[in-house]
């Protein structure tokens, strides 16, 4: 039993529990190109929001990991079998009701563990800190914690490489044989601002991409996983250490 998840512990161990900070992780349920598994999102929130919290956990910081949301914004892959989605207004229904828990149970510091591009809590956290004034909401994307050049050799942003070595680290009992991944091979915009990025629209995913997955996977490995994932766990670890003593009334310097 791990005291810092939530779907671990019991009553008698949070019963007289001081909690810090809270962790969200927030997934998604889609296609990851052939070979990566529907819950890939979810599978890295996990394992990532669970050992950040350890790293932090072992540091003194009270903070407990909420299971994992599994569904999120997909309204780009409407056409893709099975991806699920939540509009946003839908997810802002959730992410209110779990917050006004945590603000009348006097837990006021929350992190949302964003693990898919497709979610975009900002707005979110901006209205909601209207609503719930004593709440301290922040969010971190974790695949943009770290400067993947490092890591890794291809770009992408979904079922890349980095992706792949993830779970070929976490959870190699589902990742297909990488001969059986298609390329990610991925279409730009033919207007020059939306490619270049500095103008942005939602893509349309079966237009951009054949097998799902953006970045070509065939170089992971599940030493890269690791070594990019325990450097990522340790840089958020180190962020929840100090969330947790953060005074919230008292931010800036
Ligand atoms: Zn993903």
């Amino acid at each position: 039993m791990r005291p810092y998840l939530l779907a671990e512990t019991n009553w008698k161990a949070l019963k007289e529990a001081t909690i810090e900070v809270a962790v969200l992780p927030w997934g998604a349920t889609e296609a990851h190109n052939y070979h990566l598994p529907y819950a890939t999102d979810v599978i890295e929130a996990d394992h990532i929001a669970a050992e950040s919290a350890r790293v932090a956990w072992e540091q003194g910081a009270k903070v407990v990991v909420l299971p994992t949301i599994p569904f999120g914004v997909n309204t780009g892959q409407t056409d893709i079998l099975l991806d699920m989605n939540l509009h946003p207004s839908t997810q802002l229904a959730i992410l209110r009701d779990i917050i006004e828990v945590l603000d009348r149970q006097g837990i006021h510091k929350l992190l949302l563990l964003n693990s898919h591009g497709g979610n975009d809590f900002k707005t979110m956290i901006r209205e909601l800190g209207v609503r719930y004034p004593q709440m301290f909401i922040c969010t971190c994307s974790w695949f943009q914690v770290l400067d993947k050049k490092q890591y890794f050799e291809e770009a992408g942003d979904h079922a890349d490489e980095m992706e792949t070595s993830l779970l070929l680290y976490l959870r190699p009992d589902l990742v297909l044989p990488l001969e059986e991944a298609g390329d990610g091979s991925a279409k730009k915009f033919k207007v020059t601002a939306l490619r270049e990025g500095w103008a942005w629209a939602e893509r349309k995913w079966t237009q951009v991409t054949a097998d799902t997955g953006v970045g070509l996977p065939h170089k992971a490995t599940a030493e890269k996983g690791r070594k990019y994932f325990e450097d990522v766990t340790q840089k958020i670890g180190g962020f929840l250490v100090e969330l947790a003593q953060a005074d919230t009334r008292d931010m800036y310097e």
